[in-house]
């Protein structure tokens, strides 16, 4: 048996304004092609490392085609047909293949097609003949398609956690029900039920209640009805589509009523809809919130999360929301790890270690994320390559390269501007790669929505969500969707649902 594997991710921000050519979906991962993805197959924090080893233990022989996994701005059509292309290439070369199993997002966008999922499986099932089963490993912010079920006839599956530390797992039950279904041992039946609510993500953590509660709910439901598997799947409020809502997927077996248990969750979740609810803090009122929690008893820093710029959501990266306060402020004890700003950081290495740096730091990508920010005689404290490993769980023996890390003392506060945006912050890498040991300080400013968490929630004193200007800021009324289905919760609170 022979079954084609591969992850074409892509999570659209619909507010972004900067083109979504290829090298942008790829700018905050490295891409593989055909034989490049097996560097992936013992990294557990990927997506594909699941599907190896399900392949393996089961005797079946796997195919790479293509890893690739970014947020990025929606992408132009020749973006997606790049991608998609190095997909049915491989099955075209591979004419014996019995299944495909694939890591496809499930929020992405691109030029005039609001559901790249479904497409890329309409024209995989073109090179492959279209009886050939599929499964899919979906994210959990995917914002799921009723298409996306019919194409998928060998399940829909997702990731349950945020900070997604289960993408291992996710991947590997998708390829062991795709390879019982060709075996005909199981005959996977899938339902979903859409529910109206826009989950902002960084209220989102699962590693704590509230959220934890959800899929602590979906998996004892699963366990109880002897069902294959259950997602809650929070959708991606920043991606602009009529099915953006959140939605509960069930993979049974058939027999099994799938759609009178995705029902019955649906509206457990209706029901738990005030548990999504989150207190923004400006740009300010972080900064003093985080100054409050860093005077309680108790040692350790406390970490202001800059959710509204996140790398991770298709943002820049270079935005100026917070930077602009912590330098306003100018405490001893504080660092920004970190600011994407090609121009600066070269100067910071023309300057070399010691010499001083002046110029306009950040906010030069778009105008959505602040403006740029003067800064004077700024002393350039460490200089690094900016290339490392992972360490936290949904990353871990993955390479990060920031193509440059530069680490600058501005008054009293320092901040560590990279090379390139590469992705959110995970870990403490940007701060170590540049000699700074962040227990010694007393604020840590960084940007990320949710997955840093994976990391930082068991040794940060605090954590302090900043939503300032940005396309993945969670005030939802502030942005101009055009095609999201209304009502929605919270953008209609008072609205009734009931998914009979
Ligand atoms: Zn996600």
């Amino acid at each position: 048996m022979k079954i084609i594997i591969g992850c074409l991710n892509h999570e659209a921000n619909s507010f972004a304004t900067d083109p979504g050519t290829f090298e942008r979906w790829h700018r905050t991962n490295f891409v593989a092609i055909g034989d490049e993805v097996w560097e992936y197959k013992d990294k557990k924090g990927a997506h594909l490392a699941g599907m190896f080893d399900a392949a393996a233990e089961e005797g079946v022989e796997v195919v790479p085609s293509i890893f690739l996994a970014g947020a990025a701005p929606e992408l132009t059509r020749e973006a997606l047909d790049r991608g998609v292309g190095i997909i049915c290439d491989t099955i075209r070369r591979n004419p014996d293949a019995d299944g495909l199993c694939f890591c496809l997002h499930g929020a992405g966008i691109a030029e005039g097609i609001d559901d790249i999922e479904t497409y890329t499986m309409q024209r995989m099932r073109e090179a492959a003949g279209k009886n050939i089963p599929i499964a899919i490993s979906c994210d959990l912010h995917a914002n799921i398609k009723p298409e996306m079920l019919r194409e998928a006839d060998a399940g829909v599956f997702g990731m349950k956690q945020y900070p997604h530390i289960d993408k291992y797992e996710t991947a590997y039950l998708a390829m062991k029900t795709l390879i019982g279904k060709l075996r005909g041992e199981v005959d996977p039946v899938t339902a979903y039920c859409p529910v109206p609510i826009l989950i902002p993500c960084s209220g989102a953590n699962t590693l704590k209640y509230p959220m934890k509660a959800f899929p602590d709910h979906m998996a004892e439901y699963c366990k109880e009805k002897g069902l294959i598997d259950v997602t809650f799947f929070n959708g991606f409020p920043h991606g602009d589509t009529p099915n953006t809502r959140c939605s509960v997927v069930v993979v049974g077996r058939r027999g099994q009523d799938v759609q009178a248990c995705a029902n019955e969750l649906g509206k457990w979740v209706w029901e738990h809809r005030h548990e999504t609810d989150i207190e923004l803090y400006d740009a300010a009122g972080a900064w003093d919130k985080a100054c409050e929690e860093a005077a309680k008893p108790g040692d350790g820093y406390v970490v202001i999360n800059e959710a509204s710029d996140n790398p991770g959501s298709g943002c820049p990266g270079d935005g100026t929301g917070m930077l602009r306060e912590l330098l306003r402020r100018n405490e001893k004890g504080t660092i920004f790890g970190y600011i994407y700003d090609k121009e600066i950081f070269e100067k910071a290495c023309a300057a070399g270690i010691g010499g001083k740096v002046s110029g306009l730091l950040g906010g030069k990508s778009d105008h959505c994320h602040g403006e740029p920010v003067p800064i004077e005689n700024a002393v350039v404290r460490a200089l690094s390559d900016g290339r490392g490993i992972y360490l936290t769980p949904n990353k871990v023996g993955q390479v990060v390269d920031y193509k440059g890390l530069a680490r600058l003392q501005i008054g009293n506060a320092e901040v560590i501007v990279a090379g390139t945006c590469a992705n959110q912050t995970y870990d403490d890498r940007p701060f170590l790669l540049t000699g700074a040991d962040i227990n010694q300080y007393r604020i840590v400013i960084l940007k990320s929505c949710t997955h840093f968490r994976a990391w930082f929630e068991s040794r940060a004193k605090a954590i302090v969500t900043a939503n300032t200007p940005g396309n993945s800021a969670e005030n939802f009324a502030l942005f101009h969707y055009k095609k999201l289905r209304r009502p929605i919760y919270p953008l209609d609170p008072d609205m009734e649902f009931n998914p009979e």
